[in-house]
């Protein structure tokens, strides 16, 4: 049975931690309802959805993992039935690990190809079928893309991809007022950036931007809120690149 809307839906992938929590709360804030979809983390997805509602907020989480179109065909589903029609798609889920190229596995490969982008192709080829006319999606890109940086060739390779579908989606939705966007974050203090760097590489990347620091979850949320509100209504088609200046 689908309940009555009280509200613009939106669904979050990848928002039980970092940069997607953000999101979530931020949305949430603007009066959306907000599914909030995880893979495995789901003490802090249930804590996320907790604290929300306890605030006033309507949320649910929903466990999938975005590279099985079942996986994602079920987080609408449950979206819709719990929340209503989905009018705003963040597609934020992603992983990144760096390694020379060289030296690159193919589980690594094939892991990377398939959460960075079969998970947004399989939101995306959904989302034709179930966003609202006037909805909004948003896809995380990464400004690593413009960095060229050693290390990042897989996970370039996968933000390049969502930045392509990104372009071509927008056109093909033509006619049902739905925005296709990227925001493209600059490093950010979040578990996928931290992990597995030293602190003098973090001071490093932290010196990068000409505004002297990291970027936070909330910098990002800023921007994809921008995307999804009102006032995003005339961008379509653009990549957002959310990095304080970094390139
Ligand atoms: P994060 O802290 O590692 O969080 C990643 C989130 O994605 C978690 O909620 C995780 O859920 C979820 N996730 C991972 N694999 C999934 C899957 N197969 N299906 C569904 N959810 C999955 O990462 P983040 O830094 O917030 O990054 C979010 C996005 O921003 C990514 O697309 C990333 O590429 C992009 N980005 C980040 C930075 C940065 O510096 N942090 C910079 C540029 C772009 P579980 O915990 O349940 O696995």
């Amino acid at each position: 049975m689908t309940s009555a809307k009280q509200s613009s839906v939106a669904i979050v992938t990848g928002a039980s931690r970092g940069i997607g929590a953000a999101i979530a709360r931020r949305l949430v804030r603007d009066g959306f309802a907000v599914a909030v979809n995880y893979a495995s983390s789901s003490a802090e997805a249930d804590a996320l959805v907790a604290e929300l509602v306890q605030q006033g907020g309507r949320a649910i989480a929903v466990r999938g993992d975005v590279s099985k179109a079942d996986d994602v065909r079920g987080l609408y589903e449950a979206a819709e039935q719990q929340l209503g029609k989905v009018d705003v798609v963040v597609n934020n889920a992603g992983i990144l690990k760096t390694v020379p190229l060289a030296q690159t596995s193919d589980e690594l490969f094939a892991q990377t190809f398939a959460i960075n982008v079969g998970g947004v192709f399989n939101m995306l080829r959904e989302a034709a079928a179930r966003i609202s006319d006037g909805g909004r999606i948003i896809n995380l890109s990464s400004t690593t893309l413009a960095l060229n940086l050693p290390g990042y060739s897989i996970y370039n390779g996968t933000k390049a991809a969502v930045e392509a579908f990104t372009r071509v989606f927008a056109k093909e939705l033509r006619g049902r007022r739905v925005t296709v966007n990227c925001v493209a974050p600059g490093p950010v203090a979040t578990d996928l950036f931290l992990n597995g760097k030293t602190d003098e590489q973090i001071a490093q990347f932290s010196k990068m931007s000409p505004l002297e620091r990291l970027g936070q979850p909330d910098d990002i949320a800023n921007a994809v809120a921008f995307l999804a509100g009102p006032d995003g209504a005339w961008i379509n088609g653009q990549v957002l690149r959310a990095n304080g200046g970094l390139a």
